[in-house]
């Protein structure tokens, strides 16, 4: 069946897993349309003409120089693209807002300015605002009037947001709240007018307050002397006694924690944009001064070690884009789906959110890990220079490594990656047993000795990408049915199945993306995709394959450990590939063009 023939079928969160995707059912960049690609465009000039010549200045916190840059963003709409037009906003789609997103990823201590006042500084406003709130502050976060921070960690609370001790008291005369406690790391703190802010009334329900920055007895402690993104303002905030008026509590009483995990899905997606756009810009620059380094009289982009280093950049740039663009869709898709049956649209966008959260966590570990190895061979390509201020490599560095801790550290949104398949497949909404017993089943049988059987030049990757599937299946189902409940906490078993379970998502996405280009352009004119694809998910099996045996070797024993590692072996089979060439052909295709490829 041609591929536009076929019908669409959108999956549910995570079950990625069980089904297979139609090349057609994806979003890529390729798929960008001319609006799309003007709003692109007007980001990366806004970034090259207004932040790249000043990263210095703001990495130094010139007095109000970030904020000036903020309110330049806002003058183009950048600060209001997601916020719906009724409230002053572009009210763009999902996908829209992405590519801005990314663009704007590539901004260094700007983009965490950016992402903050964007991301958790607006959406509890926009998702859980009454109507009231949303009129009062929608408009000015748009317009760039109103800078906002959130305040969720504390001293004591990180990772365990919950157990954070912010008290709220009600005042007697039953009108006002009394706000007491510590705030740590608030990313914007420094310039913020509007602070959402985590306490829990009479120590127990804990609850969302928006508070005016200039509110009597709110106190800033010093700027955090950073490893990197130097430029963002980070500071603790105290609040000594801080009186706000009840119809400032944002959403429920007692109910912040669906804000503060909520608006963490949405964040950890676009974390993992924000990264890519890093990402793009660190490759870009190795390909230049690869080229441009003379050692041994000639290019260092001659040397087959610098070459391998420039196409895994790409390579694994390729694969988390893909993931991006993919999952940017389901979440657009669930949200015009919901808004369809009278949804709100801000609603539909939180649950759409909520229904994907499993590959917003996967994608906030695959891009935060792609950028740091990025940068770090960015580093390596620039030799000493990497290592001086005087170049753009230590920056890049210095930068990325922010992304594995916040929005859920990478430990944290490992553990949730798995946890919370499991408790899908538990409650009946992902049906992850009955394929987890037909692997079982299958292991028993004969293995299938046949090649692949068609001419697709993608053929082995296909059937490599439904094989690995079938790998998680078996390692996560025997892990859920032998340890139950305490596989929680073996927490290097479960970290081992979000590594396989991520490897699978990001290999899919580039396979996918790449059978539809194809599809449109015809083998030829795809032929470095092809490489791309090719390398990453030949590497992949290898990783799912070592992840896969770290994890039954801690739980299985005797026999049925011996099928196992047979059946790893099975399903994470690769026809021997020539991956040197195909990196030196991806290589010279960037060396040539003085540019990455995206
Ligand atoms: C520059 C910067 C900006 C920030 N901006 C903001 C902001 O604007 N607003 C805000 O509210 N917060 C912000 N944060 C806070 C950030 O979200 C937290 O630092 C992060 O959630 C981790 O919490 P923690 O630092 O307390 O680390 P901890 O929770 O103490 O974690 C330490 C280590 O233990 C691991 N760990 C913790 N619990 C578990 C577990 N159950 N299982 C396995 N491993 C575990 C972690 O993965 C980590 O490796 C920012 C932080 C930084 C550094």
């Amino acid at each position: 069946m041609a591929i536009a023939e076929k019908v669409k079928q959108v999956l549910k969160g995570g079950e990625f897993l069980i089904k297979n995707s139609s090349p057609q059912d994806v979003f890529t960049p390729e798929d960008f349309t001319e609006e799309q690609k003007m709003f692109a465009d007007m980001a990366n000039e806004f970034i090259d003409k207004r932040i790249m010549p000043n990263v210095e200045r703001v990495d130094k916190q010139e007095p109000g120089l970030t904020e000036q840059l903020l309110q330049e963003a806002a003058d183009l709409g950048l600060l209001g693209a997601a916020i719906p037009e009724a409230y002053g906003g572009m009210g763009v789609d999902i996908n829209t807002e992405s590519i801005i997103t990314e663009i704007l990823g590539g901004a260094h201590s700007f983009s965490v300015a950016y992402s903050a006042h964007t991301g958790i500084g607006t959406l509890p406003i926009l998702y859980f605002g009454t109507e009231a709130q949303k009129q009062k502050y929608l408009p000015g976060l748009g317009s760039g009037a109103i800078k906002a921070a959130y305040c969720l960690t504390e001293p004591g609370s990180g990772s365990d947001a919950l157990a954070a001790l912010t008290k709220a008291t009600l005042t007697e005369d039953g009108e006002h709240y009394m706000i007491e406690g510590q705030k740590m790391w608030i990313t914007n703190s420094g310039f913020a007018d509007l602070f959402t802010v985590f306490a829990k009334i009479d120590g127990t329900l804990f609850t969302a307050f928006l508070i005016d920055a200039t509110a009597e007895n709110v106190r800033l402690g010093a700027e955090e002397d950073k490893m990197g993104i130097k430029g963002s303002s980070t500071r603790q905030v105290f609040f000594e006694g801080v009186k706000v008026p009840k119809e400032n509590i944002l959403g429920e009483i007692g109910q912040g924690h669906k804000i503060a995990f909520n608006v963490l899905n949405i964040g950890r997606y676009k974390l993992s944009v924000m990264t890519a756009g890093s990402a793009k810009r660190a490759c870009h620059k190795s390909v230049a001064y690869a080229n441009e380094r003379q050692q041994f009289g000639q290019s260092i982009s001659g040397f087959g070690a610098i070459k391998e280093k420039l196409a895994e950049q790409a390579i694994r740039i390729y694969a988390v884009e893909s993931a991006n663009y993919r999952t940017s869709q389901l979440l657009e898709q669930k949200k015009e789906a919901l808004v369809a049956k009278g949804e709100d649209p801000s609603i539909a966008k939180l649950l759409a959110a909520e229904e994907y959260a499993i590959e917003c966590a996967m994608l906030k570990v695959l891009g935060s890990e792609v950028l740091d190895y990025v940068v770090d061979e960015t580093v390596q390509i620039y030799g000493g220079n990497g290592y001086s201020e005087e170049y753009p490599a230590a920056r890049a560095y210095r930068d990325a490594r922010i992304n594995r801790i916040f929005e859920g550290t990478n430990e944290i949104n490992r553990l949730l990656t798995v946890n919370m398949t499991l408790k899908r497949a538990m409650k009946g909404q992902l049906d992850i047993m009955a394929p987890a017993m037909a692997v079982q089943k299958e292991l028993m049988g004969i293995p299938d000795f046949g090649g692949d059987d068609n001419n697709d030049i993608l053929a082995a990757d296909i059937k490599a990408v439904a094989q690995a599937k079938k790998a998680i299946l078996m390692v996560a189902g025997a892990a859920a049915q032998k340890l139950m409940k305490q596989l929680k906490s073996e927490q290097e078993i479960v970290m081992s199945i979000a590594n396989m379970m991520i490897e699978v998502f990001a290999a899919e996405s580039a396979l996918l993306r790449t059978q539809k280009m194809i599809a449109v352009k015809g083998e030829a004119a795809c032929s470095e995709h092809i490489d791309m694809t090719q390398v990453f998910i030949s590497d992949a099996m290898e990783r799912i394959l070592s992840n896969g045996k770290r994890a039954v070797c801690a739980f299985a024993k005797g026999n049925e450990l011996k099928m196992m590692l047979l059946g790893m072996k099975r399903f994470t089979k690769y026809p021997p590939y020539n991956s040197i060439a195909a990196r030196r052909r991806v290589a010279a295709k960037m060396i040539a063009a003085n540019k990455n490829p995206f």
